[in-house]
C-alpha cells in the first residue's frame, strides 16, 4: 500500500466510524520521516501534519507548503516556545502553568492568538506527561489562565496505556471524555477557554478514541510505517 492509499482508506473508516456526525480530522504524525514523505502525504491531500521535536517541526515548516497546519504533539520545554510561536497551528503537550504562560509572551510578540489543549494523564504507566483532572481542573478555572490574552485552551489530549486490552484503552478515553463534558458544562463564560477539541487515538487505538468521542486523531505509524 502507498501513503496515498493508507490515507484514503483510514479517511473512509473514519467517516464510516463516525456515522451521521462530523469526522474526527486526521493529524498525520511525520516524527522521524523526511520531507520527501511529508510531500507524498500533501500530495494525497493531507494538510495537517503532527511533529514531536520542535527542531524537526521548523525544518519542515521552512520546506513545506505553507498551506499545512503544523501541530505540536510532543514536551514542549518552555525555552523552545519562541522557534514555534510564529507558525504552529495547535499545541497538544501543554502540561503546566508556567508553560502557558511562556506560549501567551511569545504569542503576543508574534501578535497571535495561541490555540492549545492540556495534555492530561490517563496511562497507567508512570513516564508519560500530563496533568491530572484535578490539576487541569484548576488551571482551567484560574485567574492566571484567564489574564492571559494571547493564548485559547480549545480542548484536551490524552494518551491511553499501551496494552493489548481495549477495555482498558476505552476506559481511559471514555474517561476523559466524561472530564471533557462535565468541565466545559461546569466551567462557565472564561475569556480564554473554549473546550472543542478531544485530541484521542494513534496508530494502535484511533477508532477506540473516535467512538468515545475524539475530535482530533494522532496517526503515525499506521500511514508511513514504523519509525527506526
Ligand atoms: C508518535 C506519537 C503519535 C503517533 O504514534 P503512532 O503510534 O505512530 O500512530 C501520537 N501522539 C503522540 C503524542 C506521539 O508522540
Amino acid at each position: 500500500m502507498t501513503i496515498a492509499e493508507n490515507i484514503r482508506s483510514l479517511e473512509v473508516r473514519l467517516t464510516d466510524l463516525s456515522g451521521s456526525g462530523v469526522p474526527a480530522r486526521l493529524v498525520a504524525v511525520t516524527k522521524t520521516k523526511p520531507v520527501e514523505t511529508l510531500l507524498e502525504a500533501y500530495q494525497a491531500g493531507c494538510r495537517r501534519f503532527g511533529e514531536n521535536k520542535v527542531q524537526e517541526l521548523v525544518a519542515k515548516y521552512e520546506a513545506l507548503p505553507k498551506d499545512i497546519e503544523w501541530h505540536l504533539i510532543g514536551h514542549l520545554q518552555t525555552n523552545k516556545v519562541k522557534y514555534i510561536a510564529p507558525f504552529v497551528h495547535l499545541i497538544h503537550s501543554v502540561d503546566s502553568l508556567k508553560l502557558l504562560q511562556e506560549i501567551d509572551k511569545q504569542a503576543t510578540r508574534n501578535e497571535r492568538v495561541q490555540d492549545c489543549l492540556l495534555q492530561l494523564h490517563i496511562a497507567q504507566e508512570e513516564t508519560k506527561f500530563g496533568l491530572s483532572e484535578a490539576e487541569a481542573g484548576e488551571l482551567l478555572r484560574s485567574d492566571e489562565l484567564a489574564a492571559l490574552r494571547h493564548v485559547r485552551v480549545v480542548g484536551l489530549m490524552g494518551m491511553a496505556s499501551n496494552t493489548a486490552s481495549e477495555t482498558q484503552v476505552r476506559r481511559e478515553f471514555r474517561e476523559l471524555k466524561q472530564f471533557f463534558d462535565s468541565t466545559k458544562n461546569s466551567l462557565g463564560e472564561r475569556p480564554n477557554v473554549d473546550l472543542r477539541e478531544l485530541s484521542m487515538g494513534m496508530s494502535g487505538d484511533w477508532p477506540l478514541g473516535v467512538e468515545e468521542g475524539s475530535t482530533l486523531i494522532r496517526v503515525g505509524s499506521a500511514l508511513f510505517g514504523v519509525r527506526s
